[in-house]
């Protein structure tokens, strides 16, 4: 009898998504290692879990030693920490493709360049510079960090170029630190996102196209296949390959677009498994963590298609009581066993139908059983 060696998926970044990362890897007898700085990482629940700063480079070393790849949960990994894992094992997606989606200028530029238009946006480094940006893109406008923002956070919004000394109050510390950019605010029709999948051979994959709803920066609900996308599909799927070709992206990434006067213009690109593709668990063939895994390990990339239509629930600061979701037909819920706090994720459900209008009857009633019916109330009016 010979050893079986398995694989072992190292993870940077210990949240729901290296925890959904580690569920899906399981079946495919992936283990999974996952490094975070705090001992409460919620993926330490199900992988085992090393407790390190980005820095800490004895423990990265033997960290290094123990996976076959390294993969990112967080994309505010400092590059230079993804680097020096690099001349020691796989990393994928690149540092040189994670640097670009770090940077929101990076990011617009090479959007542009790929032929997707984005929103007008200029660098601000000086409250001057904020002045000339405010004449050129006009107001109202974001102006928000470049690098380490995230769900929101890192944002002012301003409703006219009066509001330029608060927002300078508000972020011009960080001008030196993170870089700063200003964007016309964009009063789009819906937002969309588009999940999209590039292995080591370069085949790609991208699954349906999903509008989704934010409150205050942060996804609320996502629904999937989004309805009246023909055409936009194609242009996503074309804009989302060309930007991983450039990038020579491997792995899952988010392509976060709006849509206004009905062309595709892009928000932003996050280099890992995004939040409004976790219908993909129960929702598609294949999900984005499966297929994720099987990127970055060089395994056949499995089908993106979706097996009916999904809506997904974001729980936000706190869980509803789950009994009407696990009740309900094919409904999903994911507890992501974190503490609750004001404003963190800490679990989503996902209600599937054979199709949209089967849909939207049992996204109705579930809505109204979950006592979260302002909250659906969008996606609803969508399917209807
Ligand atoms: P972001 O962190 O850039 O993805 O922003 C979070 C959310 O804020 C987006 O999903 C939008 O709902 C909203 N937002 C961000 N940038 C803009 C913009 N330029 N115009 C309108 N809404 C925006």
């Amino acid at each position: 009898m010979t050893d079986r060696k398995q694989r072992v998926l190292g993870v940077l970044g210990g949240g729901q998504l290296a925890r959904m990362l580690a569920l899906a890897a399981a079946p495919l007898g992936v283990k999974t290692l996952v490094v975070d700085s705090s001992a409460e990482a919620c993926a330490g629940q199900v992988a085992p879990l090393v407790v390190a700063d980005w820095t800490d480079y004895a423990a990265l070393e033997a960290f290094a030693a123990k996976v076959d790849v390294v993969t990112f949960d967080f994309e505010n990994v400092p590059a230079e920490t993804a680097r020096w894992l690099a001349e020691r094992v796989a990393v994928f997606p690149s540092p040189q493709a994670l640097a670009i989606a770090q940077d929101r200028l990076a990011e617009k530029t090479l959007f542009r360049e790929c032929g997707l238009q984005t929103p007008e946006f200029m660098a601000v480094d000086s409250r001057e510079a904020l002045d000339q940006a405010l004449a050129r893109v006009g107001a109202p406008a974001i102006l928000k960090t470049r690098r380490l923002g995230y769900d929101g956070k890192g944002q002012f919004r301003l409703k006219s170029i009066a509001d330029a000394d608060t927002a300078w109050t508000a972020l011009g510390a960080q001008a030196s630190t993170h870089g700063l950019i200003l964007e016309a605010f964009v009063p789009f029709e819906r937002e969309l996102s588009v999940i999209a999948v590039r292995g080591r051979d370069g085949a790609f994959g991208t699954w349906p196209l999903t509008q989704n709803w934010h409150v205050d920066g942060v996804l609320s609900m996502s629904l999937a296949p989004a309805l009246d996308i023909v055409q936009l599909q194609q242009r996503a799927t074309a804009l989302a390959q060309m930007l991983a070709e450039r990038l020579d992206y491997v792995g899952v990434f988010a392509l976060e677009l709006f849509v206004k006067d009905g062309e595709l213009l892009g928000n932003e690109m996050a280099p890992r498994v995004h939040n409004s593709g976790h219908w993909t668990i129960e929702g598609a063939h294949i999900s984005q963590f499966e297929n994720h895994v099987r990127a970055v390990l060089d395994l056949p990339l499995g089908d993106t298609g979706a097996r009916g239509a999904s809506a997904m629930f974001n729980w936000i600061g706190d869980l509803p009581d789950a009994a009407p979701v696990l009740r309900a037909v094919d409904a999903h819920w994911h507890d992501y066993g974190k503490q609750v706090r004001p404003g963190r994720k800490v679990g989503h459900a996902t209600l599937c139908a054979p199709d949209a209008s089967e849909l939207a009857v049992r996204l109705t009633e579930l809505a109204k059983a979950l006592d979260r019916v302002a909250q659906a109330a969008h996606t609803v009016q969508a399917l209807r």
